[in-house]
């Protein structure tokens, strides 16, 4: 293919006393000394609606980051009308030149704006330096590269057989109408990725970022203008999900839905879609990445060390707000007492504060919403005589919203924080008679509505393959001795099924596949 051979982007690990580290620091120290003053992103526009709402770190209330401007419902029409009127030159553009863009914005997260990149991300969504890097740098520097590569390998996909004096084509049409991408908070790489995807297929695209992704997603808007997108290509918009859905849902020309976010939510904008269903003029394409209840099971012959450093790495990153992150564990009884004094060991070692400070692994959880939420589980848990409190229980949102990694053992393999999504810093434990191998994974499928990630540990073959068979559609990414994060453009391509979404598999052929709509021509001759 005629496309530059895709490699994922080398992580940095920002050393005390590298230049690299230095130059971070000094984007940080940088954007700290700024207020920005967001608009959004309509056509040609920069929109300032006057209607600004205050954005701070997430781990430092007394701090001001900026503001951005909010839209109402005139706003979403201008976006569409934006969208639709930017479509007929875009989608007949050579799809080389759309590669281009995206390549090049690329070749600019990798370069000059990686530290602005990751700075965005560290300070507005509280994430530290090396889960920064991995995810606003390189993943979607992959998501880049690797879907060019795809969309290459797609528009060259023909049919084989011809016949004589008949010469049959695929034409790869973009969908009719607009796409719309509402991106979470939680990955970086994730708000770039979904309205880019759709656009390099020659979709012209709304993005609505959650509200607290928003500093980061004003940088990647940058970088897609400066790598040369067109106006109204991408259309960057700040509404509240029921005033832009309203708008949207309702509009015929609305094409596709790109989502990542909660199960919640992308159920109700799909009964919305049903709802409204003969309205548009096409079948409106429906993809999504939802909620996880993610799993780790070990055998009793699984290595008890590796074992702690993946459910203290798995549940921990990011303080657990992953769609992936490990939240319910069934140790066997033979390994719980040298796996908790491990882990408890691990955990010690996590230092918590604001990722300014490089030191720090655990920083705050998002906003007040989520830190109500996720502390309300644990206050339940420590009035419950039948659950224990391993680890954490402690939290305190004086400053910012900082919750201390917490692990609860409990008798019940049904308990509340076994089955429901928490999207925090709270790992879950179950201890199974270490002869009851089965019945645990009977349990571990049958326990959550969802199948996104999930981990087995174990040295026997036997029971890996058990596990492997036994758990085939409780999770999308299934990984042998390694924990359920982490997911690597083109090594791991990333989604799950049942309740976690409709398992497109980020930065992979099959979600690009999506965003076109095939035409076959047969000529005859
Ligand atoms: N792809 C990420 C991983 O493998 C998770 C993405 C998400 O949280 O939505 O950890």
């Amino acid at each position: 293919f005629n496309v530059p051979d895709p490699t994922n982007e080398p992580v940095k690990n920002y050393a005390p006393g590298s230049p690299e580290r230095a130059s971070l620091q000094a984007a940080i120290n940088d954007a700290r000394s700024k207020v920005v003053d967001i608009p959004m992103f309509i056509g040609s526009e920069e929109v300032r609606t006057g209607n600004k709402k205050e954005l701070s770190p997430p781990h430092d209330h007394q701090h001001l980051l900026g503001y951005f401007h909010e839209g109402d419902s005139s706003h979403v029409e201008q976006a569409i009308n934006a969208a639709l009127g930017a479509k007929a030159a875009w989608e007949n553009m050579q799809w080389e030149q759309r590669a281009a863009i995206f390549l090049k914005a690329a070749d600019l997260l990798a370069g000059p704006y990686r530290d602005k990149i990751n700075a965005a991300t560290m300070l507005g969504q509280s994430k530290n330096v090396y889960q920064a890097e991995i995810d606003s740098a390189c993943e979607l520097i992959d998501f880049l590269r690797f879907n060019v590569k795809f969309m290459a390998e797609i528009y060259a996909q023909q049919p084989p057989i011809h016949g004589a004096g008949i010469w049959n084509r695929t034409e790869q049409r973009p969908l009719e109408g607009f796409v719309m991408a509402i991106t979470p908070f939680n990955f970086t790489a994730i708000a770039g990725n979904l309205p880019s995807a759709p656009a390099m297929m020659g979709n012209t695209v709304i993005w609505k970022p959650a509200h607290t992704q928003i500093y980061a997603a004003n940088v990647i808007m940058e970088v897609f203008r400066k790598a040369g997108l067109p106006d109204g290509i991408i259309n960057l918009i700040y509404v509240d999900g029921p005033t832009a859905g309203d708008v949207v849902f309702s509009h015929p020309d609305f094409a596709g839905l790109h989502f990542t976010g909660s199960t919640g939510v992308f159920q109700t904008l799909w009964k919305t879609i049903g709802a409204n269903i003969s309205r548009y003029k096409t079948y409106p394409r429906i993809v999504g990445e939802t909620g996880g209840k993610d799993f780790v099971i070990a055998h009793k012959s699984a290595d008890a060390k590796e074992l702690a450093t993946a459910l203290a790495r798995g549940a921990f990153e990011y303080q657990g707000q992953k769609c992936s992150a490990a939240s319910r564990a069934y140790i066997p009884s033979n390994l719980w007492e040298e796996v908790k004094g491990f882990l408890l060991a691990d955990i010690d070692s996590m230092k918590m504060g604001g990722p300014e400070d490089f030191s720090n692994f655990i920083n705050a959880v998002i906003d007040e919403k989520a830190f109500d939420k996720i502390t309300g589980y644990i206050d339940e848990a420590k009035n419950d005589s039948n659950v224990e409190i391993v680890a954490g229980g402690n939290y305190d949102k004086s400053t910012g919203y900082f919750i201390a990694p917490t692990v609860i053992h409990v008798q019940d393999p049904m308990y509340k924080t076994m089955v429901e999504e928490i999207f925090g810093p709270v790992l879950t434990l179950y201890v199974y008679h270490a002869e009851h191998y089965e019945e645990a994974l009977e349990l571990v499928d049958q326990t959550s509505p969802y199948g996104l990630t999930g981990a087995v540990f174990s040295r026997d073959r036997y029971a890996i393959e058990l596990a492997t068979t036994k758990l085939r559609h409780a999770a999308g990414n299934f990984y042998i001795n390694d924990k359920p994060t982490g997911a690597v453009v083109g090594q791991q391509p990333f989604g799950g099924a049942r309740a976690s979404g409709t398992n497109d598999k980020a930065g992979s052929m099959i979600n690009l596949l999506r965003w076109v709509s095939p035409r076959t021509i047969k000529e005859t001759f």
